[in-house]
């Protein structure tokens, strides 16, 4: 739902910063969220290289020479993973005000953010629009270890037609400015693509409808056409990246899925045509179902434009109910939450309204895991609690995520490659 934010890029390499030395972790209870069981008393051991080597009863673990199982308490489960941020943005970069932001400026916006979303348990996530491809700095920045962050897949700047939701259309004529990501018809779009992964993007992000944080378009109405869609995605998927589309109109959900594009972002509009197409296609939905309530509540204050909290006015709910049909008629979900419209670090406040419009708690952890990991191309690697993932490890204390998600906003444990980010009960005991 952002206004356009120009370059998202991700390094197809992960961190390199890592535990530098064999540990484990011991956990009282240990979630698996493949088979949904929570097991007591489990043993987590990595590798120097921060992959996980063995999961099983604390009993038989073999802990690796001069190392001592960190104790946590709680629940453990695999770091979380958010489809769709825009860390280098904050709620009140909105409107007019985001206009007077330099490139630099929101580098070091970033650089806060990305640390607020790690610590809030989220140890991987795609970040889709940046302007001046300071996402990209960002992600080498936490790659390189000069900064705390999660795993980033970056964007670059989104792609879009002229005037559209990933155009800035806020200045009059005589400014001829332009956003960074514009590009219209087909080999126009596919020089775009070319462009934004030379200088360093792992995925593709374009505007396939218009928006509701955008001047003067309707978020229900198409941009991006069939034919350019295709264009993006063919040649996106010919130089090994995946495309995200923003699309919140019917006709743009159909067209992008059509067209091959890897998720669809916000689907608010999505109808039962669409929802076939996207399982037919193995298309995964991004439901964006949190951001509507502080959009509503604090949009106005934070300097959003009239005409966007109108739009939403008319949107959220029905994204809200599409949401709950597109989940009960079997279509492939992931979790990605519009973070930089709502304040980062509140990113698990989504749990709780997915579970409110009809997924279960270990659906709503598995659409942040296991199914995010495989929309990223990352299966494996995050998402998961196995022998050959990273050991992305967070904890909650008091109930079971099982049995109430809400748990899952105060993380207390924070694992990054075996690194220890944060630990509460540590802090506690001092
Ligand atoms: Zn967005």
């Amino acid at each position: 739902m952002r206004r356009l934010f120009p370059a998202l890029f991700c390094s197809l390499v992960f961190s390199s910063v890592a535990a530098a030395a064999p540990g484990a972790v011991h956990c009282a209870h240990l979630l698996d969220v493949r088979s949904g069981e929570i097991r007591t008393d489990q043993t987590i051991v990595f590798a120097a290289d921060g992959t996980i080597t063995n999961v099983g009863p604390a009993k038989s673990a073999v802990i690796p020479p001069n190392a001592t199982a960190i104790e946590v308490a709680g629940t453990c489960l695999p770091g979380l993973i958010d489809m769709h941020t825009h860390v280098t943005f904050d709620p009140q970069d909105s409107g007019y005000a985001g206009l007077g932001i330099s490139v630099p400026r929101e580098a070091i916006t970033g650089v806060k953010n990305a640390r607020r979303t790690l610590y809030a348990g989220f140890t991987t996530i795609r970040n889709v629009g940046a302007s001046g491809f300071t996402d990209v700095a960002l992600r080498d920045a936490i790659n390189d270890g000069d900064v705390e962050g999660p795993r980033m897949l970056v964007s670059g700047p989104p792609l879009g037609i002229t005037g559209g939701h990933c155009d800035d259309n806020l200045l009059p004529y005589e400014y001829h400015h332009v956003a960074e990501g514009v590009a219209d018809g087909p080999w126009a779009a596919r020089a775009k693509v070319r462009e934004t992964i030379k200088y360093g993007a792992d995925l593709i992000k374009i505007c396939a409808s218009g928006g509701v944080l955008s001047k003067g378009d309707l978020p229900g109405t198409p941009q991006y056409t069939l034919e350019e869609m295709i264009a993006i995605a063919e040649e996106a998927h010919k130089l090994g990246r995946k495309v995200a589309a923003h699309a919140h109109g019917t006709q743009s959900i159909k067209d992008a899925i059509r067209a091959g594009i890897d998720t669809i972002e916000h689907s608010s509009l999505i109808d039962d045509e669409g929802i076939a197409l996207a399982k037919e296609h193995g298309t995964y939905l991004v439901f964006d179902i949190y951001n509507d309530d502080f959009i509503l509540q604090e949009g106005a204050k934070a300097g959003m434009l009239p005409e966007s909290i109108e739009k939403e006015k008319k949107i959220g709910r029905l994204q809200r109910e599409n949401f709950r049909h597109a989940f009960q008629s079997g279509a492939k979900i992931a979790f990605g939450t519009d973070s930089g419209v709502y304040p980062h670090g509140d990113n698990a406040k989504q749990f709780a309204k997915m579970v409110e419009w009809g997924m279960q708690p270990i659906d709503a952890i598995r659409a942040a895991t296991l199914s995010a990991a495989l929309a990223l191309g990352w299966s494996g690697k995050v998402g998961t609690l196995e022998p050959g993932a990273y050991a992305d490890i967070i904890a909650v204390q008091g109930k079971s995520p099982l049995a109430d998600v809400t748990v899952l906003q105060s993380v207390s444990f924070v694992m990054k490659g075996g690194a220890v980010v944060r630990n509460d009960q540590a802090a506690a005991q001092k």
